[in-house]
């Protein structure tokens, strides 16, 4: 212990002993507000183009193309400094910047998603009654059903048709585009509604999205509304009712990413989880010259619905661009993997005041106060989860305090109150030493979910500090 004769013996034993936590803006260095604001517009930016996973994996090729970064080829000759990227079915994407060194090294990865909860439409959503149109929903993910009535919806996805043709559909991010709702009953009504548990009061079979009301003129058959929404569609986009069946159209909130607070430190939008840990891990891979090791970035599908599915992160994709990248060095990925990192770079609940019940402050991550680390996830008793080793939370410390990133450790909410996972156990079933990290959310899942600016900034910090560290 250092001696210093200002201070009393206690204090000089808090400071050397003790661990205190600060809030990062007592730890910014000299020029990171101005850098923080300019990485959070790219960020805005980033969530309002991108409001599917498929619209995310548009923006990543496009900035990566913008970058240097060239779609990858089986068989590429491939030299350090290179960049690739392989787009999965159009709804997850691997990036690669090859590093000095060979993969049987070991690579960095940063690994986030790219889905959202959302509403998708179901196959046959087209509905009249009492002469109003109607989509019936399949909610996706894991969503609070009562926040998602009475607010402003855009509708965006593929209609794919039998030719082979595939239809864009996105209405309500547009100039002058019309919005969708789902109504709710008034409060004069809504007695006996108000007094079911927040879980029943809005049943998944309500969850209708208003989409007409107007019936086709000169007209005596069934169905007027409906059929003068079909006769729209198929002007707009060429399809027919049966198209609906080869579709994938979801309900998204129709807010805008924007500053929150008189202060505008923390940013409002649907879909911070997990695009602002997505975006994080995109914008410090492309911001790298030539590492020592190899980096990847990895944005998957599905990881609300279980990381299943052939674009998730339990499917082969994965696997196969790394052995074809492997392949490039006569490399095997199990050699490859075991000496490789992944940061499982994922949203965490941040401490809220208005519900500290839920949550234990000594082991909660809060807004402000950096990247939050889980050594792991999981409920009932760390079930499903990864748990990464004491020997790989000492190397990230190390890694991040040699780069100056803010971060907390924090667990998810108090023991035996819930949980959560991430892809962090998929990687880590890889042979793969995983951390889960990112960015600490208020109202996590709904509609509109809110994160601090300083938290999103570190987050890009850490991955940047992991892609380059060796
Ligand atoms: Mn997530
Ligand atoms: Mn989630």
């Amino acid at each position: 212990m250092e001696e210093n004769k200002n201070l009393t013996r206690g204090e000089q034993l808090r400071k050397a002993l003790c661990y205190t936590k600060k809030n990062g803006y007592d730890r910014l260095i000299p020029g990171e507000l101005e850098a923080m604001e300019a990485y959070c517009a790219g960020y805005k930016q980033f969530l309002d183009a991108g409001k599917t996973e498929r619209e995310c994996v548009d923006r990543a090729i496009a900035m990566a193309e913008n970058a240097g970064f060239r779609r990858y080829e089986r068989g590429m000759e491939l030299k350090a400094g290179d960049k690739v990227y392989c787009s999965n079915r159009g709804k997850a994407i691997m990036l690669a910047v090859i590093g000095r060194q060979s993969m049987a090294e070991g690579v960095n990865i940063g690994a986030a998603h790219i889905d959202s909860p959302r509403l998708d439409l179901k196959p046959t959503p087209l509905y009249e009654e009492d002469e109003m149109a109607f989509l019936k929903t399949h909610y996706y993910g894991g969503l609070r059903k009562y926040q998602w009535v009475t607010i402003p919806l855009e509708l965006h996805g593929v209609v794919a048709l039998k030719s082979g043709e595939v239809i864009r559909v996105s209405v309500g991010n547009g100039e002058g585009d019309p919005l969708f709702t789902i109504d709710d009953l008034l409060p004069h009504l809504g007695m006996k509604q108000s007094k079911n548990p927040l879980s029943e009061a809005i049943p998944g079979e309500s969850l209708n999205i208003l989409v007409g009301s107007r019936p086709l003129a000169d007209d005596e058959g069934s169905d007027r509304v409906k059929i003068a929404v079909l006769e729209l569609l198929n002007r707009k986009y060429g399809i027919v009712e049966e198209d609906f069946i080869s579709a994938e159209l979801s309900a998204v909130p129709a807010f805008r990413a924007s500053d929150i607070g008189f202060d505008r430190s923390m940013i409002g939008s649907y879909g911070h989880d997990d695009r602002v840990c997505g975006y994080a891990a995109l914008a410090a891979l492309l911001q790298l010259q030539v590492p020592e090791r190899t980096a990847i970035c990895m944005l998957a599908d599905k990881e609300e619905i279980g990381s299943e599915g052939v674009s998730g992160m339990k499917s082969a994709a994965f696997d196969t661009f790394m052995a074809d990248l492997c392949a490039s060095q006569g490399v095997l990925p199990r050699v490859c993997y075991e000496k490789s990192f992944c940061l499982s770079a994922d949203v965490t609940a941040a401490f809220d005041p208005n519900f500290a019940d839920v949550y234990e402050k000594r082991n909660s991550a809060f807004v402000n106060y950096g990247v939050s680390l889980s050594k792991y996830t999981g409920a009932r008793g760390k079930s499903e989860a990864s748990d990464a080793s004491a020997e790989l939370v000492a190397y990230v410390r190390r890694v991040l305090d040699q780069a100056n990133v803010v971060w907390q450790m924090a667990e998810l909410g108090k023991v035996d109150e819930g949980g959560g996972g991430t892809v962090a156990a998929y990687m880590a079933q890889r042979n793969i030493d995983t951390l889960d990290a990112g960015v600490p959310v208020l109202s996590m899942h709904s509609p509109f979910e809110t994160v601090g600016k300083l938290d999103c900034y570190m987050t890009f910090k850490a991955m940047k500090a992991v892609f380059e560290a060796c």
